[in-house]
């Protein structure tokens, strides 16, 4: 077990040990991971990384002693609130992450149900079988009960089946733009119609397409409404550190209603030191991601995420017709945004196999389970690899069918 020394020792040695230590981690900047890395080129790297260093002490906790930390969330919340179509008096939080901001809004919704409905026994949130763990790892730490309701064949939720789960106690019900299973947008206008019916707390967990969907639409790609423009939906969270490109570390929680936030909030006082409250569930909070989202936000602007989001579309649409072509591949549809599943369209070629063969070859290999299927998001790092892939992925299928050995593949992504 490791000690902490007893003497120091120079960071020229430590840095290069570091510096060392990543050698056998995947090659990213090789575009050999599919999902962890969002990366474009060093320029927007050196945006991130010197807004970082400029916040590298600053305290988000403190909002009195850092104003400016203060100023540069607003900024990035009013930002996003006016990129998902919110109006006035629609507020929100920066977070650590998607985790995080699904935590609050399940936090928020139990809250003001609580305040609402004396009547409520055993809350519970209603989501689609599609939707990220997190939901179920906020209701853990929330106590609350979860109901996942089946998809459409599409891989959608089924609007109707997640109707019919909504009762007394339902405090939640939420859609995913897009979900990360599939790459399958959740239709949420549906969904919203419903909240408004039944009177519901309807969350937008835009985590993953938050800032890249409006763009891709801007290119012509049909996205389907997801956000504050949609009628009855309440939150949606949207995450910085993904397709934001900012530092990790950044996320949005936002609400429609500002007012919503005091339900958020947690106060205390019965302790020593008097009045303790924080909007989020961390206490101290770095202000580095802050100031590299605000940094990267401005940086890009409007224009350089459109940029952004058709090098991936373009990226993508290259490598959907590479594997069409493989013989015993196919794309799982919807696959949508910048989500591309591909699976095995012949017996005789098994995706397990084919899985291993690609990792064999460098490639780090996401793996669905329902259905079989390979997994990729794509960010700008995959654009100048596509034809290695492809050939890489031509050599495993060729590999898999003589070897018709059913490869055994941990689909333990994380
Ligand atoms: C990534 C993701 C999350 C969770 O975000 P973290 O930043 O990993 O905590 C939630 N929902 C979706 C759809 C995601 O893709």
């Amino acid at each position: 077990m490791m000690q902490l020394p007893q003497a120091g020792t120079s960071w020229e040695t430590l840095k290069a040990a570091l510096i060392d230590a990543k050698r056998g981690d995947l090659d990213w900047r090789r575009g050999r991971l599919p999902l962890y890395v969002y990366w474009r080129d060093e320029a927007l790297h050196r945006v991130a990384e010197e807004a970082y260093q400029l916040y590298f002490i600053e305290n988000g906790l403190g909002r009195k002693a850092f104003p400016s930390v203060k100023k540069l969330e607003r900024d990035v919340i009013e930002m996003a609130l006016g990129l998902f179509g919110a109006g006035e008096g629609a507020g929100g939080s920066f977070t650590a992450g998607g985790t995080e901001s699904i935590f609050q809004a399940v936090k928020t919704a139990r809250d003001r149900a609580r305040a609402g409905r004396p009547a409520l026994r055993a809350p519970k949130i209603v989501i689609p079988y599609s939707a990220h763990p997190a939901f179920n790892k906020a209701a853990h730490y929330l106590a609350l009960d979860v109901v996942r309701t089946p998809l459409d064949r599409a891989f959608r939720a089924d609007v109707a089946a997640l109707e019919a789960a909504i009762d007394d106690d339902t405090v939640m019900i939420a859609g995913s733009a897009p979900a990360f299973p599939h790459g399958a947008f959740d239709p949420i206008a549906q969904l919203g119609e419903i909240a408004g019916k039944r009177g519901v707390w309807l969350h937008v967990d835009a985590c993953v397409g938050g800032f890249l969907a409006p763009f891709a639409r801007e290119l012509g790609h049909p996205i389907p409404p997801f956000d504050f423009r949609v009628p009855g939906v309440t939150s949606l969270s949207a995450d910085l550190h993904k397709y934001g490109f900012a530092a990790k570390g950044a996320s949005l929680i936002l609400f429609r209603d500002a007012d919503l936030q005091r339900f958020q909030r947690f106060e205390f006082g019965d302790w020593p030191r008097g009045r303790y409250s924080t909007d989020t569930f961390l206490g101290t909070r770095p202000g580095a991601p802050v100031a590299a989202a605000w940094a990267v936000l401005n940086f890009l602007g409007r224009q350089g995420y459109v940029d952004i989001a058709r090098t991936i579309m373009d990226a993508k649409a290259r490598l959907a017709r590479g594997i069409e072509a493989i013989e015993g591949l196919r794309v799982v549809p919807p696959s949508e945004l910048s989500f591309l599943l591909y699976g095995s369209s012949d017996p005789a070629v098994d995706i397990a196999a084919v899985a291993e063969g690609m990792t064999a070859r460098g490639w780090f290999v996401g793996v669905s389970v329902e259905p079989p299927a390979i997994h990729l998001m794509l960010n700008p790092v995959h654009a100048p690899i596509i034809d290695e892939y492809l050939a890489d992925l031509a050599g495993s299928v060729t590999e898999a069918r003589r070897t018709r050995r059913t490869g055994t593949v941990d689909q333990r992504t994380y």
